[in-house]
């Protein structure tokens, strides 16, 4: 990555942050004051051993009555500066890891409620493996470096500044000796922590992989065993694992690398020091109190400088956590409301498309200038291939992408002129595969409508023939449905799905292929529970069967993101060489 571009990115994270930790301000500022005064008390710990060792060297310091109650002030003072250093130090922690934590938190719900909003487009190229990985595992390590080693360091330049001010006055021979190890540690640091930044970036990305491919496969458990990929998966992820692996070890080796050149830097300077400094007593400029103090402070400053290369790794690692969180979050969702949007409140729903055109991505488009008026009420069925473009044309309707050309309008209206949120909630939609969270039917039913009444859902479950396979489970809207409703057959979770879009009273009805895949029983009951969800209102059918394209009052034929054909049913099969013959005939066709 270039300077520049790793600079930007930098302060992206800042900015990105910032406006967290500015509620948090009174927590830092006590964490800051606590820090101050823990530097104060380091900086006075040696000088009582200054006092206690140039009294008891002095020329007849036996005889000297006041050296008894020198020591024991000084005694007392060494004792004193280390409790309240202690207690500032404890202080300090306190109140940074409260706020570190707090705004990290507040971050966390953030960038996951971000990331739910954002188009399909971006989850369909993301895996969701890598995209919890950032949100648990990435923040956890921003948090945890922020409040253990970013607020920390801030502390030690603190004291190594002072430190080396107070060493310039005492002896500024020495003191220039300490402030000229400073520049060479610097430079070499800010050099290994950008190459450690790199390793630990290239390492959380493929961690991101690993997770991705765990996610991928523990979704699919029953394709992975039923194909029996489990020996083929476990070999592609030792493979990633093992690259991992080698990135994690060049970060840490190189983090290692700078502590450890830190500690001979260290060596060298105390050495330097030593050799001035005996000069500088012998020849009266320093009494010997004085050197050791110097000793003392040249250990203190130079820990501060060993603590900041071991941080500078686990700072540059968090950089690299938090560059992914900044990338996730500065993906923006074009889907968002206009200024000026209003509710869309119930609407006679009239549906137009005006040579739309759709893409995913560069390639050849998948929706190209449909024309398509539907009137309110109507029933349309839409076939054609897979892959004829159906359901890109319906997600249109619910915004989950936009058209790249022309409009989409309900009741002659853009879409983009109506909040996103009333949008969605005028429009109930069935899928092909519904998917069921975790918990009760009821609990599934009800998120069609977070505010329904228990008889209401009660009425939509009755509606989508749900009762009647409900009332065989023991506990009957009550029972609890495994993850993605796995416990269920196919056309009972479609039942389910059927109900909630009951109980959204919407006045559009998406239908995409909600009984391809089902047995005929289940097919006729589910069928039954669709014509009742869709009675009255404007209808979109995606279907394969002729049977259910039969049933409407217009069919539409998509072919490769184009409208080769529509008219009504009857009109349609008496036309020689319709694309009609495409369709599947059922065996258990309708009453
Ligand atoms: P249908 O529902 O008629 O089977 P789709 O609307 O799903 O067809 O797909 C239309 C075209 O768009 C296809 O060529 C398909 O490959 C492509 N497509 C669908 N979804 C995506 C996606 N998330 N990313 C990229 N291409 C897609
Ligand atoms: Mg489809």
């Amino acid at each position: 990555m270039t300077a520049r571009g790793r600079e930007r990115r930098g302060r992206r994270l800042v900015s990105f942050l910032a406006p967290y930790l500015r509620p948090e301000r009174p927590l830092i500022a006590g964490g800051f004051a606590a820090m101050l005064a823990e530097v104060a008390f380091r900086l006075l710990e040696p000088w009582p051993l200054k006092f206690v060792i140039d009294a008891v060297i002095a020329p007849g310091a036996a005889a000297d009555p006041g050296i008894p109650a020198l020591l024991v002030v000084c005694a007392l003072g060494v004792v004193a500066a280390a409790a309240l250093r202690a207690l500032s130090s404890y202080l300090m922690t306190v109140c940074f890891s409260l706020a570190g934590t707090r705004a990290m938190n507040a971050v966390r719900g953030d960038v996951y409620a971000h990331t739910l909003r954002l188009p399909l487009r971006f989850h369909t190229g993301t895996r969701s493996g890598d995209l919890i990985n950032r949100l648990v595992s990435d923040i956890g390590k921003l948090r945890d470096v922020a409040v253990t080693a970013a607020m920390p360091l801030i502390g030690n330049v603190v004291t190594l500044v002072a430190m080396l001010v107070v060493m310039l006055v005492l002896d500024w021979r020495l003191g220039l000796v300490v402030a000229a190890a400073l520049p060479v540690f610097l430079l070499h640091s800010r050099r290994a922590s950008r190459r450690i930044t790199d390793a630990a970036r290239v390492q959380r990305a493929r961690e991101g992989e690993l997770a991705g491919a765990a996610g991928e496969s523990f979704g699919a458990i029953k394709v992975v065993q039923a194909y029996t990929l489990e020996s083929e998966l476990e070999r592609d992820f030792a493979r990633s694992n093992e690259r991992e692996l080698t990135e994690g070890v060049r970060a840490t080796r190189l983090a290692a690398g700078l502590e450890r050149w830190t500690d001979v830097l260290v060596g060298v300077a105390t050495g330097a020091v030593l050799l001035v400094g005996g000069w500088s007593v012998l020849e009266g400029h320093l009494t010997p109190g004085e050197l050791v103090v110097f000793v003392q402070y040249l250990k203190g400053a130079f820990k501060p400088m060993r603590d900041l290369a071991k941080y500078t790794g686990r700072i540059a690692k968090a950089a690299a956590s938090g560059e992914r969180i900044v990338d996730l979050v500065g993906t923006r969702s074009e889907l968002g409301d206009l200024p000026g949007a209003h509710r869309m409140g119930r609407v006679e729903g009239a549906l137009s498309f005006r040579r739309v055109s759709a893409a995913y991505g560069e390639g050849e488009p998948a929706l190209h200038e449909i024309d398509l008026e539907i009137a309110p009420g109507e029933r349309v069925a839409l076939v054609g291939q897979s892959g004829s473009g159906k359901s890109t044309l319906a997600a249109l309707l619910l915004r989950l992408h936009d058209p790249v050309a022309g409009s989409v309008r309900i009741d002659g209206r853009d879409l983009r002129a109506y909040t996103l949120a009333s949008l969605r909630a005028g429009i109930a939609i069935v899928l092909q595969e519904s998917v069921l969270f975790t918990g009760t039917i009821r609990d599934n039913i009800r998120m069609g409508r977070p505010d329904a009444t228990d008889e209401h859902v009660e009425w939509a479950a009755r509606v989508a023939n749900v009762d009647e396979f409900a009332g065989r489970l023991p506990g009957g809207l009550d029972a609890v449905v495994g993850e993605r409703g796995d416990t269920l057959s196919g056309g009972q979770r479609q039942r389910i799905a059927i109900a909630r879009a009951v109980l959204r009273d919407a006045r559009i009805v998406i239908l995409d292929e909600a009984t391809t895949g089902l047995d005929a029983a289940s097919g006729a009951a589910v069928r039954e529970a669709l014509d009742r969800l869709s009675a009255g209102r404007t209808t979109l059918v995606v279907t394969h069967a002729l049977d259910d394209a039969l049933a409407c009052d217009r069919v539409v034929v998509l072919d490769r993101g184009r409208v080769v054909e529509q008219g009504a049913p009857d009109e349609l099969l008496a036309r020689p060489g319709s694309r009609l013959s495409i369709l599947n005939r059922r065996e258990d066709a309708r009453a």
